[in-house]
């Protein structure tokens, strides 16, 4: 018998919120904060990102963003040397002299972030009094603002967070207009951004904006009259600093599949009084496109075991989507960091008995995942090869980032993210 879908029917009959957590803590394996330049220079056209580190991490954002020689990045590093780093070397005029120079060869930039590192952490620079400095002296032509990127304790998604928390004091206010506007929170690709205005506009809510702007000088108003809704579970930061500015996060899960993306949209809907028969008239015709897109790949992954390293902080919205739309069996799902508040409604949405683990001891979990030789496994690009080369299949889970992932029309696109690797395997074994 076909059962129409009704994610609220299933979301009754399973749950996850209150399972036991296993705590890890031991040896790391992830990329650091600084990775998020990479997604995020293409995102806010006219910003640049000024990492303030050592040649490590100008080879890591380089090689990570793969950047052509003859192209005008938008990103680049100071670098700290030797003598930086044994105080012999004035690093605020040094910085000084680099934004200088930046900046007039660069009229394009509007906005600097300069971005901190392991080494600018070690030294103890203070990149937000430099920040404060440089942005006195530039302003209003750029807006200098600063983060930490680094590695030491954090995880790569982290950066994002960072980033767009560093932006939040810079949003103008509301305004006297008691209308509510919806916020969406997390970089986005364009084309998500646009999809996602037309569903909106769709459904009646002209008052919906994006956090980041595509443009510094578009950046969103906020307020108490400012609902947000996150669109990334690793932004716990970021609606922080929103909610201080009197802003009101919507609980949802993520808006990854049909089932995510649905709940996503009608925690919306129904925060702005929209009835359930136009939400269904607006969603519906993307939403069916999106299982069609989805039943293509269930072949593939039904039955499938997974297990999640923690490295993104996606893998418990993304453990939802493959149990619940594709079938897959969850082995074990990481994640550095569990958020339970952001994290409820995609907890309840768990299968029961889910195994999940916070934090990385990477030793265990390899031994843990060897143990139970998952048909998939979801993990940073330092675990993939040694894995591979044990004839396990993996998945990178910086991937992820890098795809367009999020609503109905990339439905398929992250299906597929996962069928591929198995599929590969299928035909080198056969
Ligand atoms: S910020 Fe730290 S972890 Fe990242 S590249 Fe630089 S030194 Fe390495």
């Amino acid at each position: 018998m076909n059962v129409p879908f009704d994610p609220l029917r299933v979301a009754a009959a399973t749950g996850c919120d209150v399972a036991p957590v296993l705590r890890e803590r031991g040896q790391r394996e992830v990329f650091c904060g600084l990775t998020g330049i990479i997604w995020l220079h293409r995102k806010i056209q006219d910003a640049f990102f000024l990492v303030v580190g050592s040649r490590t991490c100008a080879h890591l954002i380089q090689s990570a963003a793969g950047v052509m020689i003859f192209a005008e990045p938008r990103f680049a590093t100071a670098i700290i040397d030797e003598r930086d780093l044994a105080g012999l070397a004035d690093v605020d005029d040094e910085l000084d002299r680099v934004v200088s120079r930046l900046l007039e060869r660069r009229p394009d930039i509007k906005l600097l972030f300069l971005v901190g590192s392991c080494p600018s952490e070690v030294i103890k620079l203070d990149l937000s009094r430099a920040a404060a400095r440089l942005s006195g002296n530039y302003m209003p032509r750029v807006r200098v603002l600063n983060y930490s990127g680094s590695g030491i304790e954090t995880t790569f998604t982290q950066g994002e967070d960072a980033c767009l928390a560093s932006l939040v004091p810079s949003l103008p206010n509301e305004g006297n207009a008691s209308e509510r506007s919806l916020l969406i929170v997390g970089a986005l690709p364009d084309v998500v951004e646009d999809q996602w205005k037309r569903l909106f506009c769709g459904l009646g809510m002209a008052r919906v904006q994006f956090l980041p702007s595509r443009r510094a000088a578009e950046l969103p108003p906020v307020g108490p009259n400012t609902l947000f809704l996150l669109s990334q579970p690793f932004l716990a930061d970021t609606a922080r600093a929103l909610e201080e500015r009197g802003a009101v996060r919507l609980a949802a899960p993520f808006p990854f599949g049909v089932e995510g993306t649905t709940l996503w949209l009608r925690a919306a809907a129904d925060a702005f009084g929209i009835s359930r028969f136009e939400f269904d008239r607006v969603t519906q015709p993307a939403a069916i496109r999106a299982r069609r897109a989805l039943d293509h790949y269930r072949a593939a992954l039904l039955g499938k075991r997974i297990f999640f390293f923690p490295d993104s902080q996606l893998e418990i919205p993304l453990a939802r989507f493959l149990a619940r739309e594709m079938g897959m069996q969850l082995v074990e799902v990481g994640t550095p960091y569990l958020h339970r508040q952001h994290l409820a409604q995609e907890l309840d949405l768990l299968p029961q008995g889910t195994i999940l683990s916070e934090g990385q001891h990477l030793e265990n979990q390899i031994d843990r995942c060897r143990t139970a030789a998952p048909d998939l496994v979801v993990c940073g690009l330092g675990l993939a090869n040694p894995l591979e080369a044990e004839g396990l299949t993996t998945k990178w889970s910086i991937e992820l980032l890098f795809t367009p992932t999020h609503g109905y029309e990339q439905a398929g696109d992250l299906a597929e993210l996962f069928a591929r690797p198995i599929n590969r395997r299928t035909r080198l074994v056969a």
